[in-house]
């Protein structure tokens, strides 16, 4: 082998790790710029965040075989949950919204394509609390692993079981009434209000006292 082709060589790999790596670098930080929100971003837009549960909150599912339901997601069935849409629409609105579950990240992720195909209204996330060794849901969790930097009192939160949650998070919590049309609950009334469109008008007055508008 003669030595400007050894040169050549030499120069063409060399050429190349340093594409590699530089190619690397980028996919990294388009990974963590992906989710990563910051109070600055949320102030200029005016926006919070809200995070969501999924089973009993937004959807409703089952393993048992059953005729009516929305759409499955490996073996479950999976019916939505009334006005979740229009509920997702005007949250969006005023809310960066990420999903924290305790469901499976394959589940909670397949359940999403479904609920936002677009990818217009959760933009913030989706969590499973499997993917951590906590034994409760926190949103210091969740936002350290999108790496979102966003202080306490912008974060608010929707779910059917507040005793899911850290101390912590429990003031933030809008509790919604559990909602599945596969199961019966013992505090699930009729009468109660404490269903999507309640939850959303508290979190649109929330969001109004924060930017004093
Ligand atoms: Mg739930």
């Amino acid at each position: 082998m003669n030595s400007k082709f050894v040169l050549w060589l030499n120069l063409t790999l060399l050429f190349l790790q340093v594409t590699s790596s530089c190619c690397k670098k980028c996919n990294e930080k388009k990974i963590v710029r992906r989710y990563s929100i910051s109070e600055k971003e949320l102030l200029e837009k005016k926006k919070l965040m809200l995070l969501l549960d999924l089973d009993n909150t937004i959807i409703g599912s089952t393993e048992l075989e059953v005729e009516i339901y929305d759409f499955q997601v490996n073996e479950m069935y999976v019916c939505l949950r009334e006005g979740y849409k229009i509920f997702l629409m005007n949250m969006a609105k005023k809310y960066v919204i990420g999903i924290h579950t305790n469901g499976s990240q394959e589940y909670a992720d397949a359940v999403v394509k479904h609920l936002d195909p677009e990818k217009n209204y959760i933009t913030a996330g989706v969590f499973s609390s499997r993917n951590s060794h906590s034994l409760k849901k926190s949103t210091d969790e969740f936002n350290s692993y999108f790496k979102h930097e966003i202080p306490e009192n912008m974060i608010q939160i929707v779910d059917d079981q507040p005793k899911v949650w850290v101390i912590k998070d429990q003031p933030k919590i809008h509790r919604v009434s559990p909602w599945n049309p596969y199961q019966i609950f013992d505090d699930c009334d009729e009468l109660d209000k404490n269903h999507l469109t309640f939850v959303q008008e508290n979190l649109l007055a929330f969001h109004h006292d924060f930017f004093d508008e």
